[in-house]
């Protein structure tokens, strides 16, 4: 364990997995510690010092920023460079006094053809109010809509848990509400399922849209039946799961989904600070040959202006031009805004993080410097796998072995969904955190890098796309065709999660008969096995009047003069113990050795 007050030294941004080295934890341990300071991230991704020193301080660490390199090879840099304070990863929603409610924002879930596209362009249709200057709507990845209150919701504009985990297994955790639409004429499919799934391993709390309820073949008691097979109990079911029937075809009851959203949101509050600088997420981006490179940032908190200069992973630049949903140009953008942004150098990823730094050039070094780190890191990519994931956070706090699991058919998959589950032992939890029937897709691998779960493939072999995502991101994907084989692994791993428990072993009862004296500072005794054998290996506990006095490993067994490796119960033999000399006649040696017994 940790040290209470060691000084750790930590550089301006350092990569997940060298904190873990730097406090000589596993990276699980750092990300359980930053996830529960709400930064999702992967072993990976750069985290900033505040970021860092959080983690570290946590762990029981005194963290102090590393100086800046002498002779830093631009001296405007370095100068400007003094007084940047890094932009914490932490978004200190909770902790900043000037945290202001902003809007949530939502993302909608659910299986094909249910009408999430449909929904998301309805309540743009309804509820984005039309600019002055007439600006034609923009699809940019994201809008903003007022609900019957007047207040701001803020909805991402591509539906399906393929993006909403991919962006989450990104490090980015952007959704406050997650819209689950469920067709009332179809009911819950294999994708609501999924859809679901993806929602709970985020921790995001749920409204399920039952759609479609003006389709001749309607059943929205049906549709609310089957959400209780998933355990999410519809409030008029006795539940607590916020269910609004519409229709989005029609426009009816989105005012009251609108309202049950923010109703959902309240709960969690969510802030920002829009006097600070800004951070968020990129929810889109690409490379178009006029205007160069164009990517939609989300704000999270902040307020994002133009000509600031951004860090964005590894690439960086000057916010040149904004344009909102609208496709008004826009000089500032605060807490839960889109914003279509043109000025980065390169294309980032989606759900990768940008933040604001003093200048350009501080920002284009820090990127540079984050290449050249990930550079020198090279393939050093740690892999999640049963042996060594669960071997690794085997003295840590992580206690949950999050499993993603596909089979052929559906017989097989409930069984082994029970059979998982009860593999929970004290203190470790197996969770199957989806299970479906089918190959391993990419939407699989996404959501293991997401929750650090493995994968396992019950008859079923992964999908070219998988594997090779897999791969790059380290999930292990292991495929069986014996159950039996399945539920051995899955034992074995959760026992190397589990705190090894030591039993004391007697081994004999000893008495000691005569002292043999050899200098002052050895002693040998003279003893007899009373019961049991003791063994070269065994430690003794030297007992006198009914009081431990010694207790040590024996540090030499003999029978007359020799060495011997045990001598059994009926006979004489000589004991020496480690650190102690004054045996006196009469003494008990109790002899044991501690056994290993889980
Ligand atoms: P997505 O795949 O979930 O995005 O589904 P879409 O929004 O593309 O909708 C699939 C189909 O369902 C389209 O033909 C829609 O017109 C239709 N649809 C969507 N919402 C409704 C609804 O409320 N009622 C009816 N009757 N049809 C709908």
């Amino acid at each position: 364990m940790t040290q209470p007050t060691t000084t750790v030294r930590l550089p301006q941004a350092i990569v997940v997995g060298d904190l873990a080295d730097a406090l000589g934890v596993t990276p699980v341990d750092v990300i359980k510690e930053l996830m529960k300071n709400g930064v999702m991230a992967t072993i990976n991704q750069v985290v900033d010092f505040d970021t860092a020193a959080v983690v570290a301080a946590d762990l029981g660490f005194e963290p102090e920023e590393e100086e800046r390199e002498a002779g830093a090879p631009d001296a405007a840099v370095a100068e400007e460079g003094a007084d940047t304070a890094p932009t914490s990863l932490r978004l200190a929603e909770e902790d900043d006094p000037d945290a202001v409610t902003r809007p949530p924002i939502v993302a909608v879930l659910g299986h094909v053809d249910h009408g999430k596209t449909t929904l998301l362009d309805t309540i743009r249709r309804a509820n984005v109010v039309e600019s002055e200057a007439g600006g034609i709507t923009q699809h940019i990845g994201a809008y903003q809509a007022t609900a019957p209150d007047g207040r701001i919701l803020t909805f991402i504009d591509t539906p399906g848990h393929e993006a909403f985990t991919q962006m989450r297994a990104r490090g980015a955790q952007v959704t406050d509400v997650a819209i689950i639409v469920i067709a009332a004429d179809d009911g819950l499919m294999p994708q609501s399922r999924e859809a679901i799934d993806h929602v709970r391993a985020a921790g995001v709390p749920m409204v399920v849209a039952i759609n479609k309820i003006d389709a001749p073949n309607a059943d929205v008691d049906r549709a609310k039946t089957q959400l209780t097979e998933v355990e999410l109990v519809p409030e008029d079911f006795g539940g607590d799961q916020v269910v609004v029937p519409i229709s989005a075809l029609q426009g009816t009851g989105i005012d009251e989904l609108l309202e049950n959203v923010l109703l959902v949101s309240d709960l969690n509050e969510p802030k920002a600070n829009p006097d600070r600088d800004a951070v968020g997420i990129v929810l889109e981006s690409a490379s178009d040959r006029q205007r160069g490179v164009i990517a939609t940032l989300l704000v999270q908190t902040g307020t994002l202006r133009q000509g600031d200069a951004v860090i964005c992973g590894l690439t960086s630049g000057r916010v040149r031009a904004m344009i909102d949903h609208e496709g008004n140009r826009v000089k500032e953008a605060g807490p839960a805004t889109p914003v279509e942004v043109m000025g980065l150098a390169d294309v980032p990823p989606a759900g990768e993080r940008f933040e604001v730094r003093k200048s350009e050039k501080i920002a284009k070094r820090e990127a540079e410097d984050r290449r050249r780190e990930l550079a020198a890191r090279g393939d050093e990519r740690e892999a999640v796998t049963l042996d060594s994931l669960f071997g690794e956070i085997h003295k840590g706090n992580v206690k949950d072995m999050n499993i993603v699991l596909k089979a052929d058919v559906q017989g097989s998959l409930e069984p082994l969904v029970d059979t998982l589950d009860d593999l929970s032992v004290d203190e470790v939890n197996t969770k199957v955190i989806h299970a479906s029937v089918g190959s391993i897709n990419e939407s699989d691998v996404q959501l293991a890098v997401a929750s650090t779960g493995v994968i396992i493939g019950f008859n079923v072999q992964p999908e070219t796309g998988a594997k090779r995502l897999a791969e790059q991101e380290g999930v292990e994907i292991r495929v069986y065709n014996v159950i039996y084989d399945i539920i051995q692994d899955v034992e074995q791993a959760v026992q190397g999660l589990l705190e090894p428990i030591y039993e004391e072993q007697q081994d004999a009862v000893i008495e000691v008969r005569q002292i043999f004296r050899l200098g002052r500072r050895n002693a040998i005794a003279g003893s007899y096995v009373r019961e049991g054998t003791v063994t070269r290996n065994s430690r003794g506990r030297v007992v006198r009047n009914g009081e431990v006095i010694h207790d040590d490993d024996l540090s030499s067994l003999k029978r007359f003069d020799d060495d011997v490796r045990e001598v059994a119960a009926g006979l004489e033999c000589g004991i020496q113990i480690n650190g102690f000399t004054d045996f006196q006649e009469g003494d008990e040696i109790v002899a044991y050795h501690m056994e290993r017994t889980r």
